[in-house]
């Protein structure tokens, strides 16, 4: 392919509206152009890192036997009707009507219309295991696209779904894919981390994400050797044992226009860690371990601590987040204002619970349910009743893992999730086969959602420089950059059909830069597209018989002739 085939123009500024280095850099070496917001056009060379991409998803998904399908991208009301999810979808479904007034959506994910498509025939246990997929255009009518490719309304994802009849198959083929990401991730060349995650919308109890590791990576991942998770629902364990202090005598003391726990610990001479935070929530639906009555309650933490609903939710068993409660509620609970809250002397008696940081912690600075006052040395069980200690807080760096080692922080960019749905689905849909004995069963389902052009834009925010991308070789639109420094020489022609002779044989593609620009502007170019090998070819150089190639990704330059080329080909391209 050459320069002058394709439509391809860079940017020397920074364009508007791009603020990470990966999308400004997808932008100004032309790979993607806006059409409208978070949607883009793709140019010849970013598709081919796109097919290129797709051929490793492609192989190692088969590797596993999952088999590709295509479904449509326009889909029912009445098919999204069935899950329940056509109102619940987060608001992201396109949604439009047809000529006669049917409606319709863009599919943002296809688990309802592969059910619909397996139950057409999906009969006995015989018919599974089965795993199905497809590489597709998506549409998500994301609130606030942003970051490029990274959050855009369209994009592509390959989404797979599997079929099983037992909980230990569909776990099988959830480890099959959990290989097939892994090989993908490892071909890619990029680091990877792959963090325990929140099922979210897709919904289902058991879910992983991967994620590739950048700077300015949308996600908090907290990471030790043995454990990793996303911190929306990273687990901590409980400090070590502790001896709880003898409990002191109740003392009220005023803390006037004292509103936040900062001011509190200000006023005190002391930091917010030695202090006690109380929230008071409302819990939408029923709970199964709180009293379901008791729609109000509170949780205490430590005053260093940020409280996380999807925990509470998670530990305590709720159908729903719970919702922070307003000041009015706030007020009838306790008596006072937020700010001077407190478990002891609440004006009625609600659940309250204790992040297991503040087992065998004592004599705590709480607000008196009275505004403008405090008191000193309340004590849990002697002054207040504990419903239950839990895992309520967000894990922070230095927080010991489940596996008893300390989390460090990360930033990654989610780039595939897989989720065990179990019958959840399939409930919902009503997808059922009979076993060996005809008895009737739900299948057991996996979904399996990995973005395709968002790990592109990843990998460039994992690989770049500040003169521009450094592809890695696996999804370089092209393995070589042939730079013509004189593109009208004969010399420099009769050089380039050695070369590629000479590529092809070595099973290398190159781009060729025949533009009749200075060698600075193309070699500026070059090092922007982002291409892992640059070879230059000018008439200055060819009468000494000599070429110049120079590997993008160190700068390391060196002048040789062809078949020296030909010699250390193979390991200039074994290193980059
Ligand atoms: P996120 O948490 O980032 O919103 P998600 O959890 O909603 O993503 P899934 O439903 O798990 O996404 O989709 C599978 C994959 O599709 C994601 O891992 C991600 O790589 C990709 N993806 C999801 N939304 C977008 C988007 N708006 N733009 C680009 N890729 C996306
Ligand atoms: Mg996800």
């Amino acid at each position: 392919m050459k320069w002058s085939e394709i439509y391809l123009k860079t940017l020397k500024e920074k364009p508007a509206g791009a603020s990470i280095p990966s999308h400004i850099l997808l932008l100004r070496a032309g790979y993607i152009s806006n059409t409208s917001q978070g949607i883009y056009l793709y140019n010849s060379l970013f598709l081919r890192s796109i097919q290129k991409f797709e051929k490793i998803v492609r192989e190692e998904l088969e590797r596993q036997s999952a088999r590709e399908i295509l479904m449509p991208m326009v889909q029912t009301k009445k098919l999204w009707q069935k899950t329940g999810r056509w109102n619940k979808f987060e608001g992201l479904l396109l949604k439009m009507k047809g000529r006669t007034g049917a409606e319709l959506c863009l599919g943002p994910t296809h688990e309802e219309i592969i059910i619909e498509f397996v139950q057409s025939g999906l009969n006995s246990w015989k018919d599974m295991p089965l795993n199905l997929y497809q590489i597709q255009t998506k549409y998500r009518d994301e609130i606030r696209p942003r970051f490029g490719l990274m959050r855009a309304r369209e994009f592509i994802m390959k989404d797979a779904y599997s079929f099983d009849t037992s909980k230990q198959t569909a776990l099988e083929n959830y480890k099959k894919m959990f290989q097939a990401y892994q090989n993908i991730f490892n071909r890619l060349g990029v680091q990877f981390v792959v963090a325990k995650a929140d099922s979210g919308a897709i919904g289902g109890s058991h879910s992983e994400e991967f994620h590739i590791l950048a700077k300015k990576g949308e996600d908090e991942l907290l990471v030790c050797d043995n454990f990793s998770a996303n911190v929306e629902i990273c687990p901590r364990q409980e400090p070590s044992k502790s001896s709880a202090p003898t409990p002191k005598a109740i003392e009220e003391f005023a803390t006037p226009n004292i509103k936040t726990i900062q001011e509190l610990a200000q006023f005190l001479n002391g930091s917010a860690k030695d202090l006690v935070k109380i929230l008071f929530f409302i819990s939408q639906g029923d709970s199964q371990k709180a009293n379901s009555k008791d729609k109000v309650f509170a949780v205490l933490c430590m005053g260093d601590d940020e409280i996380n609903p999807l925990k509470i939710k998670q530990n305590l068993g709720l159908k729903e987040l719970p919702l922070l409660a307003k000041d009015k509620t706030i007020k009838e609970v306790s008596g006072a204002n937020p700010g001077s809250c407190g478990p002891y002397k609440l004006k009625q008696n609600i659940p309250i619970y204790l992040d297991n940081y503040l087992k065998n912690k004592g004599n705590f600075i709480t607000g008196a349910n009275k505004d403008g006052f405090h008191f000193k040395n309340v004590n849990p069980n002697r002054d207040f009743k504990v419903s239950a200690y839990g895992d309520f807080c967000f894990a922070r760096e230095g927080d010991l893992s489940p596996t008893s080692l300390a989390l460090k922080k990360y930033r990654g960019i989610e780039v595939g999730h897989l989720f065990y749905l179990s019958d959840e689905y399939s409930k919902k849909m009503n997808l059922t086969y009979l076993d060996k004995q005809g008895k009737k069963h739900f299948v057991e389902m996996g979904c399996y959602g990995m973005g395709i052009t968002r790990t592109l834009q990843a990998v460039i925010e994992q690989s770049h420089d500040d003169k521009g991308i450094i592809w890695p070789l696996s999804i370089t639109p092209f393995a070589v950059y042939i730079c013509l420094i004189d593109p009208d020489s004969p010399e420099v022609l009769k050089a380039l059909d050695k070369l590629k002779t000479l590529l092809d044989q070595q099973h290398l593609d190159y781009f060729i830069d025949d533009r009749k620009e200075r060698p600075g502007v193309k070699f500026k170019d070059a090092d922007l597209i982002g291409l892992p090998l640059r070879i230059d070819l000018g008439v200055r150089d060819l009468k000494n018989n000599q070429i110049e190639i120079c590997i993008r990704k160190n700068s390391f330059k060196e002048k040789l002739n062809l078949k020296e080329l030909e010699n250390k080909l193979p390991s200039y391209i074994s290193n980059l």
